[in-house]
């Protein structure tokens, strides 16, 4: 069948017939956690055999090369590796354009088995597909069982609790003077999906709600204005409902965002993806406050419920196949110092700790790490009041502020970044919020070379995060 023929299209290198191992691996995330670094200096790691002391193959001396290869599925936009790093790398070096889409990447990597060594088999070749999307995405799947009275119930009921009336205002307003069973038609709907995405986007902004779904009407990818992503919760009317009414207008469209967005996406993406990482970026939550973070929570309950698979998760059933591991990764560690790092984890430990229960009950194994996929400060010390402190050393970006001070995007500063929590615990128990001082730095403007000069980009424990990714479908 044609099914078939695309498995084996995919599963053969073209050049050599030879069937080679692919592993899918899935990076999400909500918006700004850190998708485009991470990928970027994935790839980057991979090319030129970074310093990477705890990936295994490297270390064990097996690692032979990595190259880019053509994807197969020519529909999906590429990721911009080489824009990406081109940015980092650049004079000076700044942070590239975040994901707003789907993109893909096909990197061909090259290694001994370490059975080859008992003369069992020789070099060997793997596959690796590399999936970027928005975290927000996942937040679609609950709508699968739902439908479009039911949803509209659930938003307009939200929208009407006095925490969010601020936000909902201008969005409510235009409900009022709407009849929902006037005749259709596009001006109305485009009004309406028009207050209520800037109603979205508010609530994202204010950081109470990152949470509300449809996600694509926060990163819309390509579908910008398309009127399956032109609709709004109506509620549902006494009256009969004509087929002709604005209501029904929308009704269709929820039921095709529905059928023609996010079920694909579930099934063509998602469901076949091997392996994920879920980046969050606890940091800036922690450095928000208690609401940020409780936030932050719901938002990665409701991302992570993706993960409960199979028969736990009757909407993904259609769609099965098994994610056997998941990598969780607070990112930008570089933000506080190293005594700190062990503190983050189990901070994030806490925040992902049902969700992960869960997918290990669902058959996935999984792992709390914090990382800094590109390390942006180094280390030093500070002598205040006889007391050394541990500081951090880096740029602030233009713009930043602390303390009265705004600084210039070209002077290098050394921070006390504060400490985390000891115990996570702490944090969540009592509410108070961790004082941390919290700046965004510019990337390294001077980077180490290789042998073949070639730029190495310093990190934390990204070796790790790699090793527990691959490592093991390179042994
Ligand atoms: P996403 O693609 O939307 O998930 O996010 P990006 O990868 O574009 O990251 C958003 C921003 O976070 C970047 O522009 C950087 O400012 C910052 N960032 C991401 N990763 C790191 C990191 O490893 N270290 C530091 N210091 N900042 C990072």
């Amino acid at each position: 069948t044609d099914e078939l023929g695309i498995a084996l299209a995919n599963l053969t290198d073209s050049a050599t017939g030879v069937l080679t191992p692919t592993l899918r691996l899935g990076v999400t995330g909500l918006s700004r956690a850190g998708k485009t670094i991470f990928i970027t200096a994935l790839v980057h790691n991979l090319l030129t055999q970074g310093r990477l002391p705890g990936f295994g193959p490297l270390a064990e001396g097996r690692f032979i090369g990595a190259r880019l290869a053509e994807y197969p599925d020519a529909t999906i936009p590429r990721f911009a590796y080489e824009q990406h790093l081109a940015a980092l790398t650049g004079q000076p070096a700044v942070w590239p354009e975040s994901t707003r889409r789907i993109s893909q990447l096909r990197i061909v990597l090259k290694y001994q088995s370490a059975k080859w060594w008992s003369g069992l088999s020789g070099p060997a070749t793997l596959n690796l597909d590399i999936v970027d999307y928005p975290g927000e995405w996942l937040l679609d799947l609950p709508l699968l069982g739902k439908s479009f009275s039911e949803w509209s119930g659930e938003a307009l009921e939200r929208a009407r609790q006095p925490g969010h009336a601020q936000e909902a205002e201008g969005f409510l307003t235009e409900l009022e003077s709407t009849d929902p069973l006037k005749s259709a038609n596009d001006p109305d709907a485009e009004r309406l999906a028009a207050a209520f995405t800037f109603y979205l986007r508010r609530s994202r902004e204010h950081g109470a709600l990152s949470t509300l779904p449809p996600g694509r009407f926060l990163l819309p990818g390509d579908l910008e204005g398309s009127p399956a992503l032109t609709f709004a919760p109506l509620p549902r009317p006494a009256q009969p409902i004509r087929g002709t009414s604005l209501y029904a207008m929308l009704e269709n469209r929820f039921e095709a965002y529905k059928a023609q967005i996010v079920r694909p996406f579930f099934r063509d993406h998602f469901a076949r993806l091997d392996r994920q990482v879920v980046l969050v970026d606890t940091l800036r939550a922690l450095n928000t406050g208690a609401v940020a973070v409780a936030d932050l929570e719901t938002a990665l309950t409701a991302v992570l419920a993706c993960f409960r698979q199979g028969d736990a998760n009757p909407l993904l059933r259609p769609f099965s196949r098994r994610i056997d591991r998941i990598l969780f990764a607070a990112t930008k560690a570089d933000h506080v110092h190293h005594k700190s790092h062990d503190r983050l984890e189990a901070i994030l430990n806490r925040l992902v700790g049902n969700a992960a229960k869960r997918a290990r009950f669902a058959g996935a194994a999984t792992r709390s790490l914090a990382i800094a996929a590109i390390r942006a400060t180094n280390e030093g010390t500070i002598r205040e009041a006889g007391e050394s402190l541990p500081t951090l050393i880096g740029t602030p970006i233009a713009g930043e502020k602390l303390d009265g001070t705004v600084y210039d995007g070209k002077t290098e500063i050394a921070l006390f970044p504060g400490d985390l929590p000891e115990r996570p615990d702490s944090l969540f128990e009592d509410g108070t919020p961790v004082a941390l001082n919290f700046l965004r730095f510019t990337p390294p403007q001077k980077l180490e070379s290789n042998a073949d000069g070639e730029p190495v980009l310093p990190h934390i424990r990204f070796d790790r995060a790699l090793d527990y990714l691959i490592g093991d479908r390179m042994a």
